[in-house]
């Protein structure tokens, strides 16, 4: 299985101001490039790369920016990709715009009106667009002559023919990515007054063997409801074919940072407050790799399925009633979430499907109807068929029943496990209305081989971390006011290291 990642590298500081301004200059007539090609590609409704390469336009950028043919090409592409996915984002922006007319949602309407994508470049954003340089105008290469530097990237510049050559400063993550992989190409990415390069490294990773299939339902409260159904025996579900992630450490980290935050800007602190400007998204982006790595160490030999809400942010609008949803979701980003389970299983040769999630946690898994009943947070009734069920591993189970073999689908329809039944007994007993979660219980007897069941046990990895991460020391109020607790928490969240 090829695995593509990008990686991001900065470049070496012993650059010279000479080669910086170099890359300043070609940067900026790249933008402008990128700029003039989105013009024409709008005048002249170009929507595939055919067209892209018609003579007539790419003589007339090349006329205008003076750039190689090869940098021609690659600012055309990038412009085509900007519109592309303008164009994606107004198809859905106009359907939900005809839905909401439809159903006659005024606030709604309104507030949708206001949020129509914009065409590339229109917001008059003057930061420089990076285009992905190909073998004509860039190469990336080991260094020979420089020992500072093990990589260097070699680019064309403004004068024809005149290259010139920049070193770069990978870790030894990096380099080791380098090693095993091949580098597809590369970005010049500028942000604030430091150059980067973002490097697409293509590299194999063996094959591991899928015996099932674990569905996965994402959520805000909790960070995954999984059900595992194996190949062979699809029905058998039983409390072991379920289990919740949690990452309660995360929302404690994160609350104890917001605090910290508010109150150094009480204090006017705002030196500190700098230093601490990535802080919130450090962690949180620390703590969805680890879930992230968590799940893909108990997902060993089966086809992961996770459910992709997508637009759920921009559906729950402001003004719709549901503020603690809302607040809920700032915090959850599941495209990141998703996209770094997508990597970590691809690290150990397993691949993920991500499928749209929407009606799956409305649809009753067993008679499929959509009929359903919320009776509180965690519990689904089904009036049709009589089941109740716990919300989130009924969704899971929608998500991950349609990728099991078509005949073993149908076999789990037409005979209700007996099992099934011991499961739904246990949940009811197990729960009051409004009480704890069940799977609570369910968390202490999970142990490594419970998911894996027959799945091909060796192919996992010992699991290293811990379901619940250990708690920070984070200071209590009075503690703060004192200063000595401030000084302690400003030590932890600075000092303490949060790299993967
Ligand atoms: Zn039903």
């Amino acid at each position: 299985m090829q695995v593509v990642k990008t990686v991001k590298i900065p470049l070496h500081y012993s650059t010279t101001k000479r080669k910086l301004s170099i890359l300043d200059k070609l940067t900026a007539r790249l933008t402008y490039g990128v700029a003039l090609w989105s013009r024409l590609i709008e005048e002249y409704d170009v929507e595939d790369r055919s067209r892209l390469r018609s003579r007539a336009l790419e003589a007339r950028v090349k006329e205008r920016t003076g750039l190689s043919a090869g940098f021609v090409q690659c600012c055309g592409d990038k412009a085509l990709w900007m519109w592309r996915s303008y164009r994606e984002l107004h198809r859905t922006w106009a359907k939900t715009v005809k839905m909401a007319e439809s159903n006659k949602e005024e606030e709604w309407l309104k507030k949708l009106l206001r949020r129509e994508p914009k065409t590339p470049l229109s917001s008059g954003s003057r930061h420089k667009i990076p285009i992905w340089f190909d073998y004509r105008v860039g190469q990336l290469e080991r260094a020979k002559r420089i020992k500072m530097a093990s990589h260097v990237i070699r680019v064309a510049t403004l004068k024809r023919g005149e290259w010139v050559t920049i070193p770069l400063n990978p870790a030894r993550y990096h380099i080791q990515l380098l090693g095993r992989g091949t580098a597809k190409s590369f970005q010049i990415v500028k942000k604030g007054s430091k150059y980067c390069v973002h490097i697409k490294i293509e590299y194999g990773v063996l094959d591991a063997p899928v015996a099932g299939v674990l569905g996965v339902d994402l959520g805000v409260r909790r960070h995954a409801a999984t059900v595992l159904l194996s190949g062979e025996k699809p029905n058998k579900l039983t409390p072991r074919s379920f289990l919740t992630i949690r990452d309660g450490e995360k929302k404690n980290r994160l609350d104890g940072l917001n605090r910290l935050v508010s109150e150094l800007q009480r204090a006017e602190k705002y030196d500190t407050l700098r230093r601490l400007r990535h802080k919130r998204k450090q962690v949180a982006e620390y703590f969805d790799r680890l879930s992230a790595k968590r799940l893909a160490d108990i997902s060993g030999g089966c086809l992961l399925v996770v459910g992709y809400s997508k637009g759920v942010k921009y559906r729950n609008f402001k003004g719709n009633g549901k503020k603690k949803l809302r607040k809920a979701l700032t915090r959850w980003s599941y495209t990141r979430i998703i996209r770094f389970i997508v990597e970590e299983r691809a690290e150990r040769g397993l691949s993920t499907a991500v499928v749209d999630e929407r009606w799956t946690s409305k649809t009753c898994w067993k008679c499929r109807s959509r009929h359903t009943l919320r009776m509180n947070q965690s519990t689904l009734f089904c009036p049709h068929c009589g089941m109740t069920f716990n919300a989130d591993y009924n969704a899971a189970l929608n998500i991950g029943l349609p990728y099991l073999a078509k005949a073993a689908r149908r076999r789990a329809e037409d005979e209700p496990a007996q099992q099934t039944e011991d499961e739904q007994a246990r949940e009811i007993v197990a729960r009051k209305l409004g009480s704890q979660h069940p799977s609570r219980g369910w968390q202490l007897t999970f142990s490594q081989n419970h998911l894996l069941g027959p799945v091909n046990r060796s192919s996992t990895r010992p699991m290293s971390m811990s379901l619940f991460f250990k708690r920070a020391p984070i200071a209590s109020k009075s503690q703060v006011d004192s200063g000595a607790g401030l000084e302690r928490m400003l030590y932890f969240f600075t000092k303490s290291s949060w790299s993967l």
